[in-house]
């Protein structure tokens, strides 16, 4: 089983002219801890929990190879190397049959993720920052935005440095900030499309930001000015229901969406906005929980005529046009139109 490698205030010659060498050297989870220039305090940066999400190693490489002095100590947790290496580079969330590392942060941590997992937050626990951000890429294509479980102005201010848009949203399927936020304010933060360039320029310029200021959590009442999406709801499909993307319905399928119904991510739907074709009864076709447990189903969606809309003024967001994750994961995550939970 891979252990983590640790390593200590590394030389900018010494890792790799891009990231691929980067990565090669490290050949595994590894840990880096910088000395900053106040060593009572420490910060830390998890990220490539998931190997295609490229953004925040590039970052970390970036900024080590400017052999910046950070103003407190950092730890910078890098993790599925050993994915983002299998061949093609970046194109692995995990390995093959190994579960989703940001869902393996929870008992039992019986499986080599469980283990990878645990080491995590067992070094997190020896340094004890005073805030953790876990980097991420969306899949797609997409604006950036953070999202936290606890809601209050020290969050506020540890996402400000890096977006303007906070998801609250306590989902609890065991990813890092489930559990870490219990112990330190942590944030996940999406920098935007594993593949766009503007990701990878806001996650370096984000982790300058954070590493550099003196201070990252708010003790005053300052009004950071974020857009809140709170406890959105997610709309999944059902076992055995088929879905494609096009821009007419496809009778093969039990449910067409629009092929741009990408473009509605993070703007706002109105119970006109056509969404797609379904053949069937909402609650026969999706499955949607509020933080209730209640089925939100016919809050979210309504087919009239073989005509797929929203049930009333909406938010969506992490909307994917890609049937496998809208699968496995979810259609899209809703908000009302003023970003409170949909209640009923
Ligand atoms: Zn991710």
């Amino acid at each position: 089983m891979r252990r983590f490698k640790f390593i200590r205030d590394p030389l900018a010659t010494d890792i790799g002219n891009n990231v691929e060498e980067f990565l090669r050297l490290l050949d595994g989870p590894t840990c880096f801890f910088v000395s900053g220039d106040d060593d009572t305090r420490c910060r830390a940066l998890v990220t490539l929990l998931h190997g295609n999400e490229p953004s925040g190693a590039m970052a970390l490489h970036r900024w080590l190879k400017s052999a910046e002095r950070p103003a407190v100590n950092v730890v910078c947790i890098v993790a599925s190397v050993a994915a983002a290496l299998e061949a093609p580079l970046f194109s692995h969330r995990m390995l093959p049959r190994a579960r989703d590392l940001n869902r393996c942060f929870r008992p039992p941590f019986e499986d080599a993720q469980g283990a990878l997992a645990e080491e995590i937050l067992e070094i997190l626990r020896m340094h004890h920052p005073e805030a953790v951000v876990d980097m991420h890429n969306t899949s797609g294509s997409g604006p950036s935005f953070g999202v936290c479980t606890h809601m209050d102005r020290q969050h506020d201010a540890l996402v400000s440095i890096f977006t303007q848009r906070l998801i609250v949203s306590r989902l609890d399927l065991g990813a890092l900030m489930d559990i870490s936020e219990h112990s330190y304010p942590t944030v996940t933060v999406e920098v935007g499309g594993r593949l766009d360039e503007e990701a990878h320029e806001l996650a370096y310029e984000g982790l300058c930001r954070y590493f550099a200021a003196s201070h990252v959590l708010d003790e005053t009442d300052t009004d950071w000015g974020l857009e809140l999406l709170c406890d959105p709801i997610r709309l999944e499909l059902n076992d055995y229901v088929t879905l494609t993307y096009a821009d007419e319905p496809h009778n093969n399928y039990d449910i067409t969406l629009r092929l741009d119904i990408e473009h509605h991510n993070f703007g706002g739907v109105t119970p006109d906005t056509l969404l797609g074709w379904a053949d069937g009864q909402e609650r026969d076709l999706f499955t949607a929980l509020d933080a209730g447990g209640r089925c939100a189903v016919t809050r979210l969606v309504r087919i009239e005529q073989g005509k797929l809309y929203p049930a009333q003024p909406l938010k969506l967001f992490m909307i994917t046009n890609n049937a496998a994750i809208a699968e496995a994961d979810c259609l899209f995550y809703a908000v009302a139109d003023d970003g409170s939970t949909v209640v009923s």
